[in-house]
């Protein structure tokens, strides 16, 4: 079966490993020569808007997907007309403006941090004089990584702030003063069948996810976390994989925002569940049986940003997995992730400790 990809970032690189075992062959649109995805399959280099590349891309593939959500409208119309096109392009449509999707988070009983429409300046001040700071401006679209956003603690901050990010819609969302921020990782086939794996919490620096542990065992976020995203699921007859990031307040959940893809808070289910979220993604859109969404033991998994460390350091922790994406060292890149797993939560973070200074951590922040 042919698997076309829209995106050859480190996502669609880490489905392609995973397709193979399963008989997959795989082709990659992404305008980028060096797409790191294009180490491990054919790359089809073109814009997302080459209706022409697009069309060879569906004519060749059984199903096509995407590593990225801002995949633009069009592109998803051309594709979801000649060929089977999962995740659903109302998932994408929803996740590419925070208005959008936190409407339909409201809709369907998800609870959001306040929000505000924002298309002026006046209209900022008034609804941070409404809201009570501290609050955070986001752009509705074209925001990741904590890219397009300030916060605002401060009246002096309402003018900087706009001044950073005004001209296009934006959205203030009152400042979540949570305990920590958890995900869930969901997967629904086309015939309604599920899978939920255990519940994830992610600790971020400057916007960008760091570090990954699961599972974390609470149940009663956990079986509010999947119940959120099965609501979700459903609502937009998604096929694939969906994940849905909350803060957690006062023991309740509060959604952020929600990906409709594989995630980078999953990365840990490549060594550390029964079947990886990127092989389970591709059962979903294909229609074969799902496996099991269980974690095999618990998981620590942290990000490498800029650059990697050295191999054989990693290596050296009988435990740790290394995942290089191939790409270009670069500052506030991701470039690769490390996984260690084991039985006892306790003997997994003794032996994160020393690799904790090689990807930039002090040693106290996780200790
Ligand atoms: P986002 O791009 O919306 O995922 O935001 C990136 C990170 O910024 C989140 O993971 C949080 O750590 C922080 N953040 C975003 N929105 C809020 C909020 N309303 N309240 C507090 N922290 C936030």
């Amino acid at each position: 079966m042919n698997v076309g990809i829209v995106g050859g970032g480190q996502l669609a690189r880490m489905l392609a490993l995973a397709g193979y075992p399963l008989g997959l062959r795989f082709q990659i649109l992404d305008p980028a020569a060096d797409a790191c995805a294009g180490q491990v399959a054919p790359l089809i280099q073109g814009d997302y808007d080459d209706a022409a590349r697009l069309a060879r891309l569906a004519d060749w593939a059984d199903v096509v997907t995407f590593d990225f959500e801002n995949v633009p409208a069009a592109a998803a119309h051309i594709l979801a007309g000649r060929v089977a096109f999962h995740p659903p392009a109302e998932a994408l449509a929803r996740a590419q403006d925070r208005l959008s999707e936190k409407t339909l988070f409201w809709e369907l009983g998800i609870p959001t941090p306040n929000f505000i429409t924002i298309d002026s300046l006046e209209e900022l001040q008034d609804a941070a004089t409404r809201m009570n700071l501290p609050a955070v401006l986001k752009t509705r679209r074209l925001g990741y990584d904590g890219k397009g956003q300030r916060i605002l603690r401060i009246p002096e901050d309402i003018q900087l702030a706009w001044q950073a990010l005004g001209g296009v819609p934006l959205i203030l969302e009152s400042f979540v003063p949570f305990e920590r921020e958890v995900s869930v990782l969901a997967i629904r086939r086309g015939d309604g069948a599920t899978a939920f794996y255990p519940l994830v919490e992610n600790h971020h620096r400057e916007g960008i996810l760091r570090l990954s542990r699961a599972p974390c065992l609470m149940p009663k976020l956990e079986q509010e976390g999947w119940d959120y995203a099965h609501r979700l699921l459903d609502r937009l007859n998604y096929v694939g994989l969906l994940a849905v990031e909350f803060f957690v307040q006062e023991g309740r959940l509060i959604a952020n925002e929600m990906a409709p893809r594989v995630h980078n808070s999953g990365h840990w289910t490549i060594e550390g569940a029964e079947t990886s979220q990127f092989e389970n993604h591709l059962r979903a859109i294909l229609g074969l049986p799902l496996g099991a969404a269980v974690a095999t033991g618990y998981s620590v998994m942290l990000n490498c940003i800029g650059d990697l460390p050295e191999r054989s350091a990693v290596l050296a922790l009988p435990n740790a997995h290394y995942h290089d994406y191939g790409k270009a060292p670069r500052a506030g890149r991701k470039v690769g992730h490390i996984t260690l797993c084991g039985d006892d939560p306790n003997a997994v973070w003794k032996e994160l400790k020393p690799l904790l200074p090689l990807v930039g951590f002090g040693l106290e922040e996780f200790g």
